[in-house]
C-alpha cells in the first residue's frame, strides 16, 4: 500500500456472494462497492465455488480493500441449513478444487432432474431457458422459479417454490451435500479456517442444542462461528459470542451480501447497523500462522 494512502476505518465484511454463485455483482463490482463503503477487508464466499475469490484477488490491487480467499460449502444437517465458510484457503489446492467440482456437477444434475420433473408435469420449460435466466453464474432453483414466473406458469417466486420447487412438492429433487466433517476437512486440507455460517439457520431450539452441534463440529475441526450477521439480533449475537468463547472458537462476521437479490442487505453494514472490526481478520490469520498485515494495521 502507498505510504500516503489514508488509513481506512477498521471495518470488514467476510460474507459476500458474487455472480460466480448467486450474487448480482461481479467480483470487480464488489471490490468497488467495498471501497466505496470504506471497508478495509472482504471475503467473497460463493456457494461451492472459489471462482469469485480467484477473480477478486486478481483485481485486489485496484483498491485499498484487502481480499481474503473464501468459500461457503453447504453440509447436510437434519433440522436446518448448515453452511461452512472457509477462509484463507489455498485457491490452487487440488483436493479442495476436486471437492468443489463434485458439488458443482451434483448441482447441475439436480437442476436437470427438476426440469425433467417439471416437463413430466406438463410444464413447457427447457434447461437453456434456465441457463439464460442465470446470466452466466451458478444455476439454481431461483432461476427456475424466475422462468416459471416469466412464462406465467405461477404468479410469483414464492408460488413457484410453494407449488413446485420446495421440499415435498412435485418437482423437488434432493440435493447432494457433504457431511459436515467432509466440508470442514476440505477447507482445513486447503490450509483454510472453517467457520460455521449464520448459526441461526440450523434451527436449534435451545442454546444447549446449538452447543452440542458446536462441540461435534469442533471435534471435526471447526475453528470459528459467524457471530455477526444481519439475521442475528443482539441476544443471539451475545449467545454466539458466549458459546464461541466458552469452546475456544473464534468469531467472524459478514452480511451474506447478494446485491440486488437481497436489496435490503448492504455490503459491510447489512440492514444498517453492522460494524465488524478488522481485528477478526488478524485472529483468522493467527489460525493459519500467516503474518499479520502490518501496512494495514492501525
Ligand atoms: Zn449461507
Ligand atoms: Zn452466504
Amino acid at each position: 500500500m502507498h505510504a500516503n494512502t489514508p488509513i481506512k476505518p477498521a471495518y470488514i465484511d467476510l460474507h459476500v456472494h458474487s455472480t460466480a454463485s448467486d450474487g448480482s455483482l461481479s467480483p470487480v463490482k464488489i471490490i468497488q462497492a467495498a471501497d466505496k463503503a470504506n471497508l478495509r477487508a472482504i471475503a467473497i464466499t460463493d456457494h461451492d465455488t472459489i471462482d469469485g475469490s480467484v477473480e477478486a484477488l486478481q483485481h485486489q490491487h485496484s483498491s485499498g480493500v484487502e481480499i481474503l480467499p473464501g468459500v461457503e460449502i453447504s453440509a447436510s444437517f437434519e433440522s436446518g441449513a448448515m453452511h461452512i465458510l472457509g477462509y484463507l484457503i489455498r485457491l490452487d489446492d487440488v483436493s479442495l478444487r476436486g471437492v468443489l467440482k463434485v458439488l458443482q456437477k451434483a448441482r447441475a444434475s439436480r437442476n436437470l432432474q427438476i426440469i425433467e420433473r417439471l416437463q413430466g408435469l406438463g410444464v413447457d420449460i427447457s434447461y437453456d431457458e434456465i441457463l439464460k435466466a442465470s446470466g452466466g453464474g451458478q444455476v439454481g432453483r431461483p432461476h427456475i422459479a424466475h422462468v416459471l414466473v416469466q412464462k406465467g406458469i405461477v404468479q410469483n417466486i414464492d408460488n413457484a417454490f410453494n407449488k413446485l420447487l420446495r421440499k415435498g412438492s412435485p418437482a423437488y429433487a434432493e440435493k447432494y451435500r457433504l457431511l459436515p466433517v467432509e466440508a470442514i476437512e476440505a477447507i482445513s486440507g486447503a490450509g483454510g479456517v472453517p467457520v460455521l455460517a449464520h448459526p441461526f439457520t440450523l434451527n436449534a431450539k435451545t442454546e444447549g442444542d446449538l452447543e452440542r452441534v458446536l462441540v461435534e463440529l469442533k471435534q471435526a475441526g471447526l475453528k470459528g462461528v459467524e457471530a455477526y450477521c444481519p439475521g442475528h439480533g443482539p441476544e443471539l449475537t451475545a449467545m454466539y459470542e458466549r458459546l464461541a468463547d466458552h469452546h475456544g472458537l473464534l468469531v467472524t462476521g459478514g452480511t451474506d451480501f447478494h446485491g440486488a437479490l437481497k436489496p435490503e442487505v448492504h455490503i459491510g453494514i447489512g440492514r444498517g447497523d453492522l460494524r465488524i472490526p478488522y481485528r477478526l481478520v488478524e485472529e483468522l490469520k493467527k489460525e493459519t500462522n500467516q503474518p499479520p498485515s502490518p501496512s494495514l494495521s492501525p
